[in-house]
């Protein structure tokens, strides 16, 4: 008899800007193909290189608005002075048809996705210091002076956050990171409350009435 489908699971990932949070789920994704990337929509501008509807959908305020009048956001949040949200019908069509779903969002938003599904696994990347945080911002030259130092003094309250997380990753070596998030997903998807479709199918298959345990 075939196993069911185990049902999609939702992963969160946190970590403040610049801790390398993008590469290695860059790096994480084309080697799980269950998993689905949630794209979040933001009103912040375009970086260079980044892909209206890869990295992220680029909003007018006007536009952000009217998702969160419509009900179109799971969770949305004000991050660096800009509006950040992931789309509902996205992730729950995703999770209804089976598929693994990761989301990238902040502390913030973090506390409102559980809310909705106290069942996902939240993981907290943090850099190795906070220099070597410092010095990724600053390598990839993204943000202006202002902008570094409003990372910069939002990093050190979202750390302050990481211990309420499932399980934490730091990112010194990038290779490691990037397995500990895929071994992570790997061994979420062999979780009782995942496997319970496979596991009820044997169980119904091999009741037998007539017998009874005394
Ligand atoms: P985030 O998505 O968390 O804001 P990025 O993925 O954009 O961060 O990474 C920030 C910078 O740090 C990038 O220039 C990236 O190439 C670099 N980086 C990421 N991980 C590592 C690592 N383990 N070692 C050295 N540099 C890294
Ligand atoms: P960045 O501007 O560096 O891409 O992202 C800034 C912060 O916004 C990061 O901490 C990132 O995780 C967070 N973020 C990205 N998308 C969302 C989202 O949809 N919701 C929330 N709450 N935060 C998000």
């Amino acid at each position: 008899m075939p196993h069911p489908e185990p049902a999609g699971q939702l992963f969160i990932v946190s970590a403040p800007s610049g801790v390398g949070k993008s590469t290695i789920i860059g790096k994480v994704m084309p080697s799980c193909p269950k998993l689905r990337f949630s794209v979040s929509s933001t009103t912040r501008p375009a970086r260079p290189g980044e892909i209206d509807g890869k990295d992220y959908h680029f909003l007018s305020g006007e536009e952000f608005l009217q998702g969160i009048s419509s009900g179109r956001f799971l969770e949305w949040a004000r991050v660096h002075s800009h509006f950040y949200g992931t789309d509902r019908r996205i992730v729950e069509k995703w999770l209804k048809a089976g598929y693994d779903v990761l989301l990238d969002i902040d502390v913030q938003g973090t506390r409102l996705v559980r809310c909705a599904h106290p069942e996902a696994k939240t993981i907290f990347v943090l850099p190795p210091s906070m220099d070597v945080l410092e010095e990724r911002l600053r390598g990839r030259a993204t943000e202006t002076e202002e902008q570094l130092a409003v990372r910069i003094a939002a990093a050190k309250r979202e750390i302050l956050e990481a211990s309420w997380y499932d399980y934490v990753i730091v990112n010194d070596d990038l290779q490691e990171a990037v397995e500990d998030l895929r071994a992570i997903v790997r061994a979420c998807r062999s979780g009782r409350a995942a496997r319970a479709p496979a596991v009820k199918t044997f169980v119904m298959s091999l009741i037998d009435p007539t017998l009874s345990l005394q």
